[in-house]
């Protein structure tokens, strides 16, 4: 009900709209082009933006919400042009075929290189797209069977059924239908559970697979993915040139690819197709007009272009389309998921039971010893605190427990289980939750979207299902199981609004309704109270004793001492990596070598 009073909902859904209209307007305009009496020259230069606009729409997903930065697009174009070339003239099979060969082999040859260099971080991925670009340019410049630099003359155009489609306003319609097709798919496929996931890959791994996100796989995919639609743009471009040389699908046009998403908006999609149009248009213009300014011919667009790139990336880093997209009112999901299912649930552990057994685990950092051999347990129904001043191991613990970190020594049993060699994702699959002590959200999705991220391993469906927008009924199960977390920790007024927008308390409180949407039998909560309030401390301790009443184990790492004092079962006190002493709040109150450790004094 609150859901439905909340007032960011009902508001001016006329304005709204324009996010759903826009599109559809967009569409019109583009069916209506061909059949306005536009010259030829403008439908060729249309089916030109078209051919480009699909590359671009899987450097969006790539590079620009992904966060990997691709050279090599241009390539995968090469690879689709390539083999439908070489097959229909060499064999005679039908384009409709071997447009699926060339997506077959694009989307291998990505699947290769990306398993070989999406582990590498950093700069290792555009390197290798580098490498990549230009050996497979070399490729096909040397070959004998596919011409070398003379390339394969005489592709022939498409046709269905003894009907050609030409270079004009027929073909038109079928690269357009193409790029808007691939632009929805990507549009359905960000709005999803694998959508989040893919999301959360730009904001380093950690959160993301303590979510239980296989980030690997997602980076993979959509690297797949990516080259899947540059192999389609090349087919068509294959089939509009009727001939293929290995120009086109150089390291320059791949860096041109990444001028237009960077230019239009890297993270939007409407901006990607605009990006293209713009520097297509731009370099035809310059192309003419540069030669005769400076009066020597040569690819002086180039230049121009680099300049821009740097003065794009300094002064517009969101591209064009920001301008427009901050105009538009953000986009409210109606709530139409009160009905929904619930998501499967854990077997709870019985009253009691050890979920967490730490046996003298150890972490060291060089020579540091960040964790010396510290030991506890947490059962059931219980609060556990993690005491100690700034500095004493506590998130290294942390870390240790959820497989952020690897164990130097010790062992780590949760439910019985020896989780000490797993992994963060592992882990969380067991039914481990956490929160950080420094915030780790994606700041450009909406609370809910957040939230959601957390039941990741509670859904099951994935990105051909989003893309055919047959997940709807698991997407509502998840966005009930998101509010109703959201709604238990006082958050519920915020859900649509975007949580880098959140004061810090309100993070806090964001993280710790993602981390119950997991269904986690253990929480570990690292600083939950930081930045919080008075009021919202009070209404977190609430929280945190319903859930112990609900059977969680909480491990909680918290310096404000009243609430640790008031909500803790028993207590773990560390101070420079070792265990200092545990017991029960009085006992720990009442404790010199507590006190010493917190003013700082000798013991
Ligand atoms: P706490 O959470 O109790 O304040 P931490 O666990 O963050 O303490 O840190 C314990 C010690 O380990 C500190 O001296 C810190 O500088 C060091 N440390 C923590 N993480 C790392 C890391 N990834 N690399 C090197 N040193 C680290
Ligand atoms: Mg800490």
């Amino acid at each position: 009900m609150e859901a439905l009073l909340d007032p960011t909902q009902t508001q001016a859904p006329d304005k709204s709209a324009l996010r759903t209209w826009g599109p559809l307007a967009l569409i019109l305009v583009l069916a209506a082009l061909p059949f306005l009496p536009l010259p030829d020259f403008w439908i060729i230069q249309l089916n030109y933006i078209g051919i480009y606009t699909l590359p671009v729409l899987g450097l969006v997903l790539l590079t620009g919400v992904g966060g990997l930065t691709s050279f090599g697009q241009a390539a995968f174009v090469g690879i689709g042009a390539y083999t439908t070339a070489y097959l229909t003239v060499n064999t005679g099979l039908s384009p409709w075929v071997t447009l699926f060969i060339g997506l077959a082999l694009t989307g291998l040859s990505a699947a290769i290189i990306g398993a070989i260099t999406l582990r590498m971080s950093g700069h290792y991925l555009p390197l290798a797209t580098i490498a990549w670009a230009l050996s497979l340019y070399y490729l096909m410049g040397n070959l004998d069977a596919l011409g070398k630099y003379d390339g394969i003359l005489g592709v022939k155009g498409l046709s269905l059924f003894g009907f050609e489609f030409g270079q004009q306003r027929l073909f038109y319609g079928v690269v357009w239908l193409f790029a808007i097709l691939a632009a929805f798919a990507v549009i359905r496929l960000l709005d999803s559970r694998s959508g989040r996931a893919i999301r959360s890959l730009a904001g380093g791994s950690q959160m993301a697979e303590a979510m239980g996100v296989n980030t690997l796989r997602f980076k993979i995919g959509i690297f797949v993915l990516a080259a899947m639609l540059a192999s389609i743009s090349g087919w068509l471009f294959a089939h509009f040139q009727r001939t293929v040389n290995p120009s086109p699908f150089g390291l320059k046009m791949g860096i041109e690819y990444l001028f237009m998403v960077v230019l239009g908006g890297a993270a939007h999609v409407w901006g990607a197709i605009a990006g293209a149009g713009i520097v297509k248009l731009l370099e035809d213009q310059l192309q003419v007009l540069l030669p005769k300014l400076i009066g020597t011919a040569g690819s002086y667009e180039l230049i121009v272009f680099g300049i821009m790139i740097v003065l794009v990336l300094k002064y517009l880093p969101d591209g064009l389309w920001a301008f427009v997209d901050r105009r538009l009112p953000r986009p409210r999901r109606s709530v139409d998921w009160q009905g929904a299912r619930d998501l499967p649930a854990r077997a709870r552990p019985a009253a009691g039971e050890v979920v967490l057994d730490v046996q003298a685990i150890r972490k060291t950092f060089g020579g540091l010893v960040a964790v010396n051999d510290i030991s506890f347990q947490t059962r059931a129904g219980q609060i556990v605190g993690l005491i100690g001043p700034n500095g004493a191991g506590k998130s290294t613990t942390f870390n240790l427990v959820t497989g952020v970190l690897g164990l130097t020594s010790g062992a780590v049993r949760f439910r019985g289980e020896a989780i000490g060699g797993l992994g963060a994702r592992q882990i969380a699959q067991r039914g481990v939750s956490r929160t950080f002590q420094h915030v780790k959200m994606v700041a450009d999705m909406t609370v809910l979207e957040n939230v959601a991220l957390g039941a990741h391993l509670r859904g099951r469906k994935g990105a051909i299902a989003a893309m055919l927008r047959i997940d709807r009924a698991e997407e509502r199960a998840l966005f009930r199981e998101a509010e109703r977390q959201l709604q238990r920790v006082g958050m519920g007024e915020h859900l649509h609004e975007l949580a880098g927008n959140l004061a810090m308390g309100q993070q806090r409180l964001l993280e710790i309704a993602r981390a119950l949407c997991a269904d986690p039998a253990l929480l570990l909560l690292d600083e939950p109270a930081a930045g919080l309030r008075h009021k919202e401390k009070e209404a977190l301790g609430k929280v945190l004793r319903q859930l112990r009443g609900e059977g969680m184990s909480i491990l909680l790492v918290e310096h404000d001492m009243g609430l640790v004092m008031d909500i803790c079962d028993h207590i773990v006190v560390m101070e420079f990596g070792t265990h200092l002493m545990e017991g029960t709040p009085s006992e720990v109150q009442g404790s010199d070598k507590v006190r010493a450790a917190y003013l700082g004094t000798e013991h």
